[in-house]
């Protein structure tokens, strides 16, 4: 296939590597990143767009997408996919989704989880929306770029996915780390704390995968003194994304908005920026009952 790739940061990078190392022809454009191993620079975005089959997008934010989307929505060809994988609110994705559409394009919304480990292992999990016909044509790219892509419905739907799946796990990983402090307190030693929870009716993936207390249950950020991993400021980005959702929709998320509040005070007003969100734990156990 050709493929035009925009936006090749510490995500984009990789994925659009992969694509060209398993023989398709990518071309890239990235306002300042430089071009993977294997892809040939364009001048612009719409450079970029012009002769591909699919455009794939990997960039910061929703307004970012809808430039961007502006530039090469009219440079694509007719019946190209637009492939956005990056995070963005639901609004975004299903205006850029609405605009390529009537342009006579298809439009996929795809975000990942999985993290920079994941987009240079090509293990990433796609959460993807958009009809069944463009999420047969770019399942072989997702295949290359991940290990599962799921389909979840209309446009849109890939980033309802993602933004759920991410209020859970930072209101998890916050109640986990709370609970290690608390134990702490109450003489509980760690190592007890994590044999007995991973294995009764408190476990999760926060703390059965990806501990947040170093030297127990398997390697995380947390034997790596909190270096991310998945940083607080992304996770306080989805949690932004899931609240404004929630609003636009009229869903009650208490957990959700506490958890957002939680996280802007560690990332804005504390020393949480640039840590891996499980860095809540050393916060915590600072901390006494305020
Ligand atoms: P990044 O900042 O490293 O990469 C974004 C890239 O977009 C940058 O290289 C930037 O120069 C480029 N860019 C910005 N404006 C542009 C424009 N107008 N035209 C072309 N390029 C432009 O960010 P990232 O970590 O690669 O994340 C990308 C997306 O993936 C975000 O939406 C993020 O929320 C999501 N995400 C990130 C992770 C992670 O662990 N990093 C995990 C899951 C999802």
């Amino acid at each position: 296939m050709k493929i035009g790739f925009i936006g090749l940061g510490n995500m984009g990078g990789p994925m659009a590597k992969n694509l060209a190392a398993a023989g398709h022809a990518v071309t890239g454009f990235d306002v300042a990143a430089p071009m993977p191993e294997g892809v040939a620079a364009a001048a612009s975005a719409a450079k970029a767009a012009s002769e591909a089959n699919v455009v794939i997008t990997m960039l910061p934010d929703g307004a970012i997408l809808r430039k961007v989307a502006d530039e090469v929505v009219p440079a694509m060809r007719q019946g190209a996919i637009l492939l956005d994988c990056s995070t963005v609110d639901v609004e975004s994705a299903r205006a850029v989704a609405d605009q390529a559409t009537a342009a006579g394009l298809r439009a996929l919304d795809a975000p990942v989880s999985g993290g920079i480990g994941g987009a240079q292992a090509g293990t990433l999990t796609f959460m993807v929306g958009g009809s069944d016909d463009a999420f047969a044509d770019a399942k072989p790219l997702f295949d290359i770029m991940g290990q599962k892509a799921v389909h979840c419905g209309p446009s849109g739907n890939g980033q309802a996915a993602k933004i759920c799946n991410n209020m859970i796990l930072g209101a998890t990983m916050i109640a986990t780390c709370e609970a290690f402090a608390l134990a702490d307190k109450l003489g509980l030693d760690r190592q007890s704390m994590f044999d007995v929870v991973s294995t009764s009716s408190g476990y999760s993936w926060s703390l059965n995968a990806y501990c947040p207390a170093p030297g127990i249950g398997p390697k995380s950020p947390a034997d790596n003194d909190y270096k991310p991993g998945f940083a607080a400021e992304l996770m306080l980005k989805d949690l932004r994304l899931s609240q404004q959702a929630a609003a636009a929709v009229d869903a009650d998320t208490p957990m959700g908005r506490a958890a957002r509040d939680l996280y802007a005070q560690f990332v804005e007003a504390e020393d949480g920026r640039g840590k891996d969100f499980s860095a809540m734990l050393p916060r915590f156990e600072k901390r006494g009952r305020s």
